[in-house]
């Protein structure tokens, strides 16, 4: 039951941490359906937020060189190669390309030399740009001991690296598995310290969109009021299913999910396990008020049968 103290539930994530009018939430709406896997988004983030390079070795996963978000990767660009494409996995047919623009090679000609444009390839990538969740209820706020995490007033979950002590509380609390401690030789900015994206503070602060959603070339990444992005991603859904794209959902958008709606959500393509995101994630704290309750009643019955022995005793 959502009560007073309660860790879950819809509520306003500013308001909740005591900020009077804040401005709107702010947060990502990732629509996967366009990501062309280029990894501006990537490289945008290492770059205005100065994280360090994750080696550059290919991982055997498609073309993801980063594998997971993690203390050296804000932004990470999943691809998941589906041999088989949409059509043979759902018996739908798949939709027509699209024409983005994009400069690249000429389309294929058959062996006669006339253009090829009816072959539709029995295969398909999902490609999808992974970050922080910014959740309404983010454990790896509640169990910070140092105030290190904080909630910012545009409802975003930001690390103070200076004042982050290196404890990793917050590392196991994160239901998705977003936030790290950074590793790495003497010398390495912040080696020890929580590390994970901060929905680019410094520029939301001085009315810039995040380094990532400047950078992506198909907005992708949409950056805004989380109340309008939410409506944003509706229709584009509804768009694709109307186009026959029956795959086509929201992850991560609703207030009544198990960290009362994300700041960050997506639209996928498939089931979310697929994109290595967790179905139905639970704000690890949920039931900390529940048991701090169980607990204290325990103390008292104990401290009143102390007592009463005491008393007894000495009668
Ligand atoms: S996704 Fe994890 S690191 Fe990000 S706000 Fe939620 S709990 Fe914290
Ligand atoms: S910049 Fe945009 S299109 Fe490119 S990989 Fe990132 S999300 Fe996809």
């Amino acid at each position: 039951m959502i009560g007073k103290n309660s860790l879950f539930g819809p509520i306003d994530p500013a308001v909740e941490s005591g900020y009077t009018e804040p401005p709107s939430r702010k947060g990502f709406f990732t629509d996967t359906s366009i990501c062309i896997g280029c990894k501006a988004c990537e490289v945008a983030c290492k770059e205005w937020n100065e994280v360090p390079e994750d080696g550059f070795a290919m991982l055997g996963m498609s073309y993801d060189n980063t594998g997971a978000l993690g203390a050296d990767t804000w932004r990470h660009v999943a691809f998941i190669e589906q041999p088989g494409g949409r059509e043979g996995r759902t018996g739908t047919p798949p939709s027509a390309t699209v024409e983005l623009g994009m400069p690249g090679p000429p389309p294929p000609t058959s062996s006669e030399g006339a253009v090829a444009t009816d072959e539709k390839p029995d295969f398909r990538w999902l490609m999808s740009s992974d970050v922080c969740k910014h959740c309404t209820h983010a454990a790896c706020l509640d169990v910070c001991p140092t105030g290190s995490l904080f909630r910012t007033e545009f409802g975003t979950v930001v690390v103070q690296p200076d004042v982050c002590n290196g404890c990793g509380y917050c590392v196991p609390a994160c239901p998705y598995g977003v936030i790290e401690r950074r590793k790495g030789p003497d010398g390495t900015k912040n080696v020890g310290v929580a590390q994970k994206c901060t929905l680019c503070y410094d520029r939301l602060k001085v009315d810039q969109k995040p380094a990532c959603a400047q950078a992506c070339p198909t907005e992708s990444i949409q950056f805004g009021d989380v109340d309008e992005l939410r409506e944003r991603a509706r229709t584009r859904v509804d768009a694709l299913h109307e186009a026959g794209i029956m795959d086509a959902r929201l992850y991560g958008d609703d207030p009544e999910d198990g960290v009362g709606g994300a700041g960050a959500f997506f639209l996928l393509l498939d089931e979310p396990e697929v994109y290595g995101l967790p179905p139905d994630p639970v704000v690890t704290t949920k039931d900390l008020p529940h048991m701090f309750n169980r607990a204290s009643t325990a103390a008292a019955a104990l401290l009143a049968g102390a007592v009463v022995a005491f008393l007894g005793r000495r009668g």
